[in-house]
């Protein structure tokens, strides 16, 4: 099986380059806001895909349990040493197109800042869609191209892309922006209903940042986050999509029930201390310093 090429954090320190030292105080202070208006209030199993070194997870808070999963073991690494162990969070490296989980497993998903990184959006969300069952929320941010800098650039012949039609455009490599009426149309296609959106970071502009405080800056963004359902210019946009009630729930209490091999789709997977086994493919699938790793197969 082929799968489009992933971006990988594998080493890096974007938790500090580009969060703590970054100068992002206020993107992250206006994400909190937006999260806090859609997350439901109460849940027993989410994934979070892209978790990196755990920045939002501590948001999640109405979950019972979260799943960390990131491409990349350094991030997960990270986010293990600031949160801590299972029960209460399982970290798990695993590639979003092939989702190592039973379907319609969890009630809920978050996917921010991580689907600008997918070469074949559509194939990512299919997966989500896949292992979410009944009454499940998924939260979604992506990176607009019908952002205002990006209108006006184009209108100024800065800029040879139009944002106004619906395909992806990649402005570096492995970095997308996506037209906010083609992220609805794939979600309705899959059968998420819509509930909200919020437009983020109004206000990503170098010398209002540098002179405003960032938590100022935050309030007001969360004033403007509110005409997300009117309409969408912002660089960054939150979707909240919902899937009904009366589809099928597969959740148990046991996280080894949870996994299923992601190259044959068998399941349940032995448990065999330092890793899991596929009955169905005989892959064997490592279990190391507290993460799963569904990468690559053990020798
Ligand atoms: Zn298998």
């Amino acid at each position: 099986m082929t799968t489009p090429p992933v971006c990988d954090y594998e080493g890096s320190d974007y938790q500090t380059s580009f969060w703590e030292q970054g100068g992002r105080a206020y993107e992250d202070k206006a994400e909190e806001i937006a999260l806090r208006r859609m997350l439901p209030d109460k849940g027993k199993l989410l994934l979070e895909l892209g978790a990196g070194a755990g920045r939002n997870t501590p948001r999640y808070t109405g979950y019972d349990r979260i799943v960390l999963l990131d491409y990349s073991r350094t991030q997960l690494q990270q986010a293990r040493a600031r949160l801590g162990d299972a029960p209460h969070y399982i970290y798990v490296a695993a590639d979003i197109y092939k989702l190592p989980f039973i379907n319609a497993l969890f009630d809920g998903a978050t996917m921010i800042r991580t689907l600008h990184h997918m070469a074949d959006a559509p194939k990512a969300l299919t997966q989500v869609r896949r292992v979410l069952g009944s009454n499940a929320a998924f939260i979604l941010e992506f990176a607009n191209k019908l952002n205002l800098k990006a209108i006006l650039r184009y209108w100024l012949g800065k800029q040879s892309w139009s944002p106004f039609t619906l395909e992806p455009v990649e402005f570096v490599k492995l970095n997308f922006d996506f037209h906010p009426k083609a992220i609805r149309q794939w979600l309705q296609e899959l059968g998420f209903s819509v509930e909200k959106t919020l437009t983020v970071s109004h206000f990503r502009i170098g010398f209002l940042k540098r002179t405003l405080p960032a938590s100022f800056l935050a309030t007001l963004d969360g004033l403007a986050q509110l005409t997300g359902d009117w309409w969408q210019v912002t660089p960054s946009v939150f979707v909240k999509a919902t899937v009904g009630r009366d589809s099928i729930s597969s959740y148990t209490d046991d996280p080894l029930h949870w996994f299923q091999c992601p190259e044959c789709g068998a399941h349940p997977l032995d448990d065999r201390g330092d890793h899991l086994h596929c009955p169905g493919c005989d892959k064997k699938w490592a279990f190391h310093d507290g993460i799963y790793d569904f990468r690559e197969a053990m020798e």
